[in-house]
């Protein structure tokens, strides 16, 4: 019996992709964009989705002063202190509820402990950030915090500008256009 051609198609490597930026990839294996007002993940289609960062990993003497990790979702000097595009130990995620899992340990002398599921903090340095632009924290029901960049035409060009000039300042992209629909950035090829 053959195998029909359906069969054997990869699935919407997209789909594939998003689905698992929800549940978090370590950083290393994605491509991440700083924006002048939030974070980005690229997708296989050159779509931009806003995205958070957390440390999945923590120290046992992190875990005993802070506990939890913080949800990073903007360029604050505490995220940029640590992040480092090769990081293991740093997670991105498409955040659509307060689920996070993470580790504490790591090293061969201690075990491990696992965490799932678990309401991370945010870090109060990107809240901080957030308040100077936009007056207010508000996060709505699906943790989605970056609506009101869509809100001003002038922060949405800030924001593509920012996009377009760190694209461009890094080696690893060709150089891009940026456009905005439905609520993301998109990737195109300069014409
Ligand atoms: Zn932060």
């Amino acid at each position: 019996m053959s195998i029909g051609k359906k069969d054997l198609e990869f699935p919407n490597l997209e789909d594939f992709f998003l689905e698992k930026v929800r549940n978090g990839v370590i950083v290393k294996y994605v491509d991440i964009i700083f924006g002048k007002y939030f974070l980005y993940i690229l997708t296989p289609q050159n779509i931009l989705y806003p995205c958070v960062i957390y440390n999945h990993i923590m120290q046992q003497n992190e875990y005993v002063k802070h506990s939890k990790p913080l949800i990073h979702f903007c360029k604050c000097n505490r995220l940029w202190s640590v992040y480092d595009k090769n990081a293991t130990f740093l997670k991105a995620k498409i955040p659509y509820n307060n689920s996070f899992d993470f580790q504490v340990g790591g090293g061969r002398n201690n075990s491990n402990k696992l965490f799932y599921n678990v309401e991370l903090p945010f870090c109060n340095e990107c809240i901080k950030i957030y308040e100077r632009l936009f007056l207010k924290f508000h996060v709505n029901e699906h943790f989605e915090l970056w609506n009101n960049i869509f809100l001003t035409k002038n922060v949405i060009e800030l924001e593509k500008k920012a996009i377009e000039y760190a694209i461009n300042l890094d080696s690893n992209f060709l150089s891009m256009d940026v456009d905005i629909n439905d609520g993301y950035f998109y990737l195109r090829r300069k014409a």
